[in-house]
């Protein structure tokens, strides 16, 4: 039996589908809420293999650490993030009142209506990227030795910025690698890693470009700081073209945040100096997202190279 397909009248057309929509079924599976989802053996297989690449490029002498998806709120206030981006934090929020406060609460949404008036902020925040919590560590421990200190850091992020496409997600794997010492330790750190990280895409078979980027800082004096950000080359991005050339997804970010946690955090430097720090991001879910749209989802179908490069090669078979 054929299905009659009706003429639609403008007022009911779909939206138009977002070059990346092909991929939702293979890749994810719908959890009620845009840009969260759970994630596919297919898909998640994909992420293990890229973190597996971004660990073999780790620098000699990096100390791995692993955060939470949350953070101390106090810890996050303390670096600056509501001054610059107060509309995509997160904030865990509980029943904290009496016993009687949290049964009101509870009846009173048995009864259809709003519990959530009942809550109050937690002190935690979802972390917003992976790398706030390993200033404060750092600062604990005194000044950074002769050539800095290096990280390997990785955390569930959140942001709220919801959205349909499938690279733009409120819930997001973050992996960094963490620089803390003098400006020239952390020059040549960022310096390094951007010459590393196009060879890693290149190795992915990615068509991309490096660029000169702002972070979205909210509010019309975010337009003068991301101004700043720019002409003073404190960010980079590893942009992929996904959707258009003119629209480029941001896949890998390269920051350089001169002395700024280095005096939230009072760490000195070898030379007395507040530290200077800076780090480069890999957007997990954003990377595996490129290879697919890249490279289509069937991966028996990928350039050889590539599957060799994230072991997806079947073995030779030895046989005797
Ligand atoms: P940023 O701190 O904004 O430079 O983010 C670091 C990296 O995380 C970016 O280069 C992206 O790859 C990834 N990322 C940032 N925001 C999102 C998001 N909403 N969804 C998925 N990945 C993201
Ligand atoms: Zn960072």
């Amino acid at each position: 039996m054929t299905i009659p397909v009706l003429p639609q009248s403008p007022e009911i057309a779909p939206q138009p589908a977002d070059p990346l929509d092909h991929l939702t079924d293979r890749l994810f599976h719908r959890m009620g809420a845009d840009g969260v989802y759970a994630r596919t053996a297919l898909y998640e297989d994909m992420v293990e293999r890229l973190a597996a690449l971004i660990t073999r490029h780790r620098e000699p002498g990096t100390e791995v650490m692993r955060f939470p998806p949350v953070m101390s709120r106090a810890q996050l206030e303390k670096s600056g993030y509501l001054k610059s981006f107060p509309n995509l934090l997160g904030c865990v929020c509980g029943l904290h009142g009496t016993e009687r406060d949290i049964n009101a609460a509870v009846s009173r949404f048995d009864a259809g209506g709003d519990w959530t008036t009942s809550l109050s902020p937690a002190d935690l925040v979802l972390s917003p990227a992976a790398c706030y919590p390993v200033y404060p560590i750092a600062a604990s421990r005194g000044a950074p030795p002769k050539g800095g200190l290096r990280f390997d850091v990785a955390a569930d992020c959140f942001r709220r910025e919801p959205s349909r496409h499938l690279d733009r997600l409120q819930s997001f794997r973050m992996r960094e690698y963490v620089c803390i010492g003098t400006p020239n330790d952390v020059s040549a750190f960022r310096e390094r890693w951007m010459v590393r990280a196009q060879a890693i895409a290149r190795d992915l078979g990615l068509s991309f470009r490096v660029d000169q980027a702002s972070d979205l800082f909210f509010g019309r004096v975010g337009q003068m700081k991301a101004v700043s950000q720019k002409q003073q080359s404190l960010k980079f991005e590893l942009l992929v073209p996904l959707r258009s050339e003119d629209q480029p997804t941001a896949c890998m970010s390269f920051n350089y945040h001169r002395e700024h946690f280095g005096t939230t955090w009072d760490i000195v430097d070898a030379n007395g100096e507040p530290a200077h720090t800076g780090c480069v991001a890999f957007g997990m879910d954003r990377l595996a997202v490129a290879m697919f749209h890249t490279h289509g989802t069937e991966q028996n179908k990928w350039p050889s190279p590539v599957r060799e490069i994230l072991g997806l090669e079947r073995q030779a078979v030895v046989a005797d």
